[in-house]
């Protein structure tokens, strides 16, 4: 039986989004696997964690945001040790829930395709030209892709890989946020611009659309596997994601990113044989 580690990050009231995940991967997420939750908490009791032996608790202090979800790779990396004795490793946000089964053969990674990591395609930008992808456009910021380049924009709240791979990845792109932090930059989208960066520079992996990170309430023809459920209805996000610390662009490299999103427009239309996705 293939052994998969679930990472979970639930600091300060994201801990109530946790019973649902549970319950609903409990029911629904490789049904097949043995699955071990590795769950980064303050809290000092889980639901769940004394009848289920494979949910396990790690004390992770709580920090003002965005730096829990920044600083994401430095927290998995604590667990490497035990990480390394599975099989696959996958990340999901807090807000997950699994909503219809999710079978091996369409989660993992394929082999026989040599791949090793899996990415899903974010809900809001899989049918836009990649001008229109919120990529991090500072040339001085590890995360940066120039405009006009990227075939895909993937969401940060769900990924995962080979076990080898996986951690391969977060020492990566962990050593490539501290570089960032020591310059005094953050990635626009924190660990999602990494993210994508490593997606943009390693584009031998499994892409899943976006049936498996669909935001609730959206409307879709497809079936959707994994619903990332409104923090809203949970808690006020506003009162500790106001005024967020960020690195702002200087006029003239703003004015240089709107030209050359322009002349990637323009290429682009231009090329009609380039691959669309079409907005379902
Ligand atoms: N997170 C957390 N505590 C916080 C902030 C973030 O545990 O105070 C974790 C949680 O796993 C969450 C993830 O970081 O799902 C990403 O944050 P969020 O979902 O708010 O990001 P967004 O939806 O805005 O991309």
């Amino acid at each position: 039986m293939k052994r998969v580690a679930a990472l979970y990050i639930c600091t300060g009231q994201y801990l109530r989004l946790w019973p649902e995940f549970l319950a609903s991967a409990e029911k629904y997420l490789l049904k097949q696997c043995e699955i071990h939750y590795f769950v980064f908490t303050d809290a000092d009791h889980l639901e769940g964690e004394e009848e289920n032996p494979r949910v396990h608790r790690i004390y992770q202090e709580p920090q003002p945001w965005p730096y829990t979800t920044l600083k994401r790779f430095e927290i998995f990396l604590r667990c490497e040790q035990e990480l390394q004795t599975f099989d696959y490793i996958y990340f999901f946000n807090a807000n997950c829930e699994f909503t219809q089964p999710i079978t091996e053969a369409m989660f993992l990674p394929r082999a026989e395709k040599r791949e090793r990591m899996v990415f899903v395609l974010h809900p809001a930008f899989y049918w836009r030209p990649n001008y229109e992808f919120t990529y991090d456009r500072n040339p001085r910021c590890k995360a940066f892709i120039p405009m006009g380049l990227g075939r895909d924009y993937v969401c940060g709240g769900i990924n995962g890989g080979e076990a080898k791979a996986y951690l391969k990845f977060c020492r990566l792109l962990n050593k490539r946020i501290n570089q960032d932090l020591e310059k005094g930059i953050i990635a626009l989208w924190h660990d999602e611009s990494h993210i994508n960066w490593y997606a943009f520079t390693h584009p031998k992996y499994r892409l899943l659309d976006a049936s498996f990170c669909y935001f609730e309430g959206w409307k879709t023809k497809k079936p959707c596997y994994i619903l990332i459920r409104a923090k809203e209805r949970y808690f006020d996000v506003d009162t500790f994601k106001k005024d967020p610390p960020k690195t702002t662009l200087s006029p003239r490299l703003e004015r240089y990113n709107h030209f050359m999103m322009r002349v990637s427009r323009y290429l682009q239309r231009r090329m009609p044989w380039l691959p669309r996705r079409e907005r379902e």
